[in-house]
This record gives C-alpha cells, structure tokens and sequence, in this order.
C-alpha cells in the first residue's frame, strides 16, 4: 500500500469507523478524513473541505475572494486538523498562496489539492514550504519550490493598516507568523506613550504596532540580523518614526540580564519565543525557559507596566503556563494581575475535536 492512500479504519468486530490517510512511517498510522460511511475521499470530498475552509475565513471577515488579493491582505486559508485537513496548511498572502504538505495523506492528495486552491481562490501562485521537520516524522523528504505561476519574493502584504514586507522562500513558517494578528492589534491599543521592549520580534510585527499606537521608545531584540534588517525597512517603509527605534541583535536571555544588572525599566514588554517544547518530552525543560524570561521581564517592569507573554508550545497548556507566569511574579516581587487572555487569530480556528489545535496563548499581565 503507498503512504497516503485511502484507507477504511474498523472496529475488530468489523464496524466502520473512519476513512483515514495512511502512514507506513509515522508513529500516527492513520490521519482521520472522514468519519461518516458514505462519504468518499475523491475529487468533490476536497473541494467540499477547501470551500468550507475558505467560506468560514469569508464570514469571518479574514478573507475575500474580489479583495484580497487587491488589497494584500492575508491570512490562513487551511488550518491542518482544525479544518478536517490533517496536515495540510495553506496562507494567503496579496495574490500568492504557500502551501505546506506534511503528512503522507496531504502529500498523496497534492495535485488535487493545488488545482482546487487554483480553482476556488482563483490565485495562481502558489508555493510549497513543505520544509518543516514534520515531514521526516511521516518519512517525506523536506520539500520547497514553485508549484504553479510565479513567484514574486519579497512580497509586501498589508494587516491591519500597516505594509509588511514577507519572504516567502526563506521567511519563517511560510513567510509570516499569521497567527498573531489579533494580539498585534491589541499591543497598539495599550502601547500609548510607553517606553516597550519586544523580545523576539522577527520582522518588527509588535514594535510597528507599538509605534503605530503612539509608543513613546521601543528597543527590539531578535538573534537575526536579517530579521531586525526586515524590521528596519518595515517601520521606515510606514513612516512610523525609526528614530525612537533601538534594535539590539543577540540572545533575549542574555539581555535581559544585561539589562537588568544595568536597572533598565520598560512600561511594556512583549515576549514572543519560538516554541520551547517541540514535544510533550520537553515540556519541562521549556517550563524552565519560559519563567526565566517572565521573572527576568517582570524586573524590567515598571509599577503599572505591561507583560504581554506568549507560548506558542503546543505541550504547554494554559493552565501551566499561567502557572510560569505566576511563578515568575512571584520570584521577581512583582505582585501583578492578568488583565485579559490573548488566543490564536480565528483564521487559525480549533476543532472542538481536536483541542490540541488551540496552541498559542498569551496573558497580559499588569504590574500592580
Ligand atoms: N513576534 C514575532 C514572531 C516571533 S518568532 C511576530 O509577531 O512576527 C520568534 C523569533 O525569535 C524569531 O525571529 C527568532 O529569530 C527569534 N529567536 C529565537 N531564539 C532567540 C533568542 N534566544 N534570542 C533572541 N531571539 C531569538
């Protein structure tokens, strides 16, 4: 049998259960398509699944077939499990689509898939990032080029009023972390007339906000130069005032203790790592990074001040991180109050059957 073909999945008694992708090589055998008897996984089973994708990003205002590609919005069109898709992800930037196949079953269906992305967006550029460790665990090769039309790199997309300027061959994930949008938002909203510190900012997302908010200074600190360089250009191509900008290359653990030792004070901080935990192993370990950066930002802020902490480890449920956090507070003596819990963007929807989807979350903490 070949990795990703359909199979039927029984009960020993010989009673259907699901329809599922198989995969020879992963430890998750089979990817669930279907639950129900009668429905087949053909043609029309994808174009059902990929038009309901996209018509729940069109209610909810994320997408648009007439505009979106005029106005260089984006966002996450296909959301793997969430969206009844095991492994297959799909964003939108302006008129190109980047594709992520990283399970047997996504991969088997590509062809299919691409002609019905053409088919139902009508964009036709489309790029395939299938560079994610994820494939290996399904034995596939790591995967990235040109799937159909043509690629324009650096692209530059629009959210929320701001231009970004997006890599999509080398940028991470497919270019940008779409799952932030929301949370952005919310850090122009509270970043009036505040001195804020971003640690980890990839390409500048929250600092723009935060300028754009009416910030008084912002440092920026990620370990990528290229990064911070993308940063640079984004917030001078806005027109938000780069001379309030400090951008600072190097490792946020290390600066922050820098900082510290030097009695630097911010009234917002924003911490957003990469995922600590790759798996439910490692959890501890992460644990022990997350409190490290939320004792040490809990010194750095001021009486009244801001903490805008994220975990994007799908192995570190909310209720432990809350728990970090409080920990944190607690060991750096700083008694504070979680003003409002931050989530995922909605085009990045959790199936109430699939629970692990709902993988980023943020608290914003105020320093009493
Ligand atoms: N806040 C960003 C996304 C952050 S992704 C946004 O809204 O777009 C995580 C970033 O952390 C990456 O850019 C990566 O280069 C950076 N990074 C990873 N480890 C780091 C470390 N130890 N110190 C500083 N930056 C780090």
């Amino acid at each position: 049998m070949t990795p990703g073909q359909t199979v039927e999945l029984m009960t020993r008694e010989g009673l259907f259960l699901a329809r599922a992708a198989y995969s020879p090589h992963s430890q998750i055998r089979a990817r669930i398509w279907t639950f129900d008897p009668d429905e087949k996984v053909d043609f029309e089973f994808f174009r059902r699944r990929i038009n309901s994708s996209i018509s729940i990003r069109q209610r909810m205002g994320f997408y648009n077939l007439e505009t979106s590609k005029k106005q260089k919005t984006a966002c996450r069109l296909i959301h793997g499990e969430s969206d009844l898709l095991p492994g297959l992800i799909v964003d939108q930037y302006a008129d190109h689509l980047v594709a992520q196949f990283l399970s047997a079953g996504a991969e088997f269906w590509k062809t299919t898939i691409v002609e019905l992305l053409i088919e139902i967006t009508g964009i036709q550029n489309i790029y395939n990032r299938s560079d994610s460790d994820a494939r290996l665990m399904e034995g596939m090769p790591i995967e990235k080029g040109l799937i159909h039309g043509i690629i324009e790199d650096p692209i530059s997309i629009v959210e929320n009023d701001l231009n970004y300027k997006i890599n999509l061959i080398e940028g991470h994930k497919t270019g940008f972390y779409l799952d932030q949008c929301r949370n952005r938002k919310r850090v122009r909203e509270l970043a009036r007339d505040c001195d804020v510190l971003d640690c980890f900012s990839y390409t500048g997302g929250f600092s723009m906000n935060a300028l754009a908010g009416g910030a008084k200074s912002i440092v920026t600190i990620d370990s990528s130069g290229d990064s911070l360089s993308t940063a640079k250009e984004n917030i001078s191509n806005n027109n938000l005032p780069l001379e309030k900008a400090e951008f600072i290359e190097g490792d946020v653990f290390h600066l922050l203790r820098k900082f510290r030792d030097s009695r630097r004070s911010f009234d917002m901080i924003v911490l957003d790592p990469p995922k600590f935990a790759q798996s439910t192993s490692q959890v501890e370990k992460a644990s022990r990074g997350y409190k490290d950066i939320n004792l040490l930002a809990f010194k750095l802020l001021r009486p009244g001040g801001i903490l805008v902490t994220f975990s994007c480890s799908g192995g570190i449920k909310i209720e432990l991180f809350q728990k970090i956090v409080a920990g944190a507070a607690l060991d750096a003596g700083a008694k504070s109050t979680i003003i409002e819990r931050l989530h995922q963007s909605g085009d990045h929807p959790v199936s109430l059957e699939f629970p692990e989807g709902s993988y980023l979350k943020g608290l914003i903490c105020i320093r009493n």
